[in-house]
């Protein structure tokens, strides 16, 4: 054999159809750390384990007898020192000769990398698993987000409530009110659709907590607020302006209708069934006139008007302008 040909970069072996080794290259000896003498002349099944063996029989006889030829068997062969050397194995069958030529490649390094990849696909299933774990506890951290964003919303309006809320009537408060005052004067303003201003005060109003005590001059409060209530329709807005007084916010109406609704209503109230002491309550009305008007200017004069109507003893109503 030449020099280059023991040097191939592949082992080399011939051996008969039935096994028996008749010539390696330098390489082969050098893959499995072998001696030319403990090789030549004796079975290539010297060199593989018992497994190794029977995967020979059931595969490379009667494959290389029926084709002349087997390519890539991948099989251990035994070293000197009885590691396992992975290889992979063609041969070809010279019928003329009767000599079979076999190649080998070691395969460590494919193994090494084969190894690798395995090791790289478990981490990556690992991340993949971590990376669904991490989504799905995001998913809830939203869920729980979304949860306590709706608790939020839902406290806010509690408390938007609470903060414009009469906790006596139910009715809206004075804060309310004047906020809503400001709306309908900016409103005025910009389209001149006028509005009236109802202030009521409840007459004698002392004299009833004197007499019956505290808590039933309460429930006239809240008897007079449920009475407001049912009385005006309801984009009125009626709010407890403080102690026993009431305001009334009458969208789009004049000061004629103002009046007359104001009328009504004292003798609604006047007449209304009371369990608890009777009422009255004087009245004053206001209605928007000119552009300047302030929210002190209209309460003001609803107030003056509410003044007169106790002045010219109770029990009445006065319109700021219509006295
Ligand atoms: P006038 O006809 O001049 O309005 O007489 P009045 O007695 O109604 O007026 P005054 O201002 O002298 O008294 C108002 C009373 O209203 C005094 C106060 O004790 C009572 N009051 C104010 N707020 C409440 C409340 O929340 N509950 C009860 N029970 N009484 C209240
Ligand atoms: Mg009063
Ligand atoms: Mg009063």
């Amino acid at each position: 054999m030449d020099k280059r040909w023991e040097s191939l970069p592949c082992g080399y072996l011939s051996m008969t159809p039935q096994g028996v080794i008749l010539d390696v290259n330098d390489k082969f000896l050098e893959m499995g750390n072998y001696t030319r003498a403990n090789l030549i002349s004796n079975h290539i099944e010297s060199i593989m384990s018992l497994a190794n063996k029977l995967l020979f029989h059931s595969c490379f006889y009667p494959f290389i007898q029926l084709n002349g030829y087997v390519d890539e068997i991948y099989f251990n062969l035994k070293g000197s020192n009885g590691t396992d050397i992975p290889v992979l194995f063609n041969g070809k069958y010279y019928e003329q000769t009767e000599v079979v030529d076999c190649i080998f490649v070691h395969m460590g390094k494919r193994i090494d990398y084969e190894q690798e990849i395995r090791n790289a696909k478990i981490l990556l299933e690992e991340a993949y698993r971590e990376k669904d774990a991490a989504l799905a506890k995001m998913e809830q951290l939203h869920l729980e987000l979304e949860q306590k964003q709706t608790e939020l919303l839902k406290l806010n309006d509690k408390l938007e409530t609470l903060s414009t809320t009469d906790g006596l009537t139910g009715l809206k408060n004075r804060r309310f009110f004047i906020e809503k005052l400001r709306e309908y004067l900016l409103q005025y303003t910009q389209t001149n659709s006028p509005f009236s201003l109802l202030i009521l005060d409840i007459d004698h109003f002392k004299s009833v907590n004197d007499t019956q005590g505290h808590l039933i001059g309460d429930k006239v409060l809240i008897r007079l607020a449920k009475i407001l209530t049912e009385f005006f329709p309801k984009e009125h807005i009626i709010a407890r302006y403080g102690g026993e007084e009431f305001v009334v916010i009458m969208p789009f109406t004049n000061e004629e209708k103002s009046l007359n609704e104001a009328e009504l209503l004292r003798s609604t109230i006047q007449t209304a069934k009371w369990e608890i002491p009777k009422i009255t309550v004087s009245i004053g009305v206001a209605t928007t006139s000119n552009p300047n008007e302030t929210t002190i200017s209209i309460l003001a004069q609803a107030d003056k008007a509410l003044y007169f109507s106790k002045d010219n003893g109770r029990n009445k109503v006065t319109h700021a302008t219509l006295k």
